[in-house]
């Protein structure tokens, strides 16, 4: 059955839209990710591919990763950095992980979305208005009051459980 939750974030450490796609990245199951936002932060203190990094997935050779972006030319160098810190993760066999880049030739991509499918297809998806920045996708005391939305097949639910960390997917729901 297909699920849906509309979470708007309200506190610096409870971040669900970057709990729920750090869970999904790191599943071995999911073979399809496609990671489209505006921005990619990778400057200041925040690189927001060390956090992909830290949670990639231990086999990944059969995974394809479609990022998408940008929103404008000073933000392109962002995304290039991004997307070459996800090309440094390597499958358990030594495989480095494929990662696909689109950028459309205008910018002004503004949407975020975040897609994970397994070998049945898409289980979980997530859109925005959260982007991939230290503000939306971070865990800084300067954050943003965020509103996205998650849906997920629960006849799936070892997925969804996987992803949430504690299984808390009811206790999402019911809020
Ligand atoms: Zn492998």
């Amino acid at each position: 059955m297909e699920k849906i939750a509309i979470v708007l974030r309200k506190s610096e450490t409870e971040n669900k839209f970057r709990e729920v796609i750090l869970g999904a990245f790191k599943q071995d199951g999911f073979v399809d990710i496609h990671i489209c936002s505006g921005f990619f932060q990778e400057r200041g203190k925040y690189f927001a591919s060390n956090c992909f990094i830290a949670n990639a997935a231990k086999i990944s050779c059969k995974r394809n990763v479609n990022t998408v972006g940008v929103y404008n030319g000073i933000w392109k160098g962002d995304f290039d950095s991004f997307v070459a810190g996800l090309r440094k993760i390597k499958c358990s066999c030594g495989t480095p992980l494929n990662v696909i880049k689109r950028k459309i030739k205008r910018y002004h991509w503004h949407a975020k979305i975040f897609i994970a499918s397994d070998s049945n297809g898409p289980q979980l998806g997530v859109i925005g208005s959260s982007n991939i920045t230290s503000r939306a996708f971070g865990l800084t005391t300067a954050w943003n009051f965020e509103a996205d939305v998650i849906l997920w097949n629960d006849s799936n639910n070892e997925h969804w459980v996987q992803s949430t960390q504690s299984g808390r997917s009811v206790d999402l729901v019911s809020r």
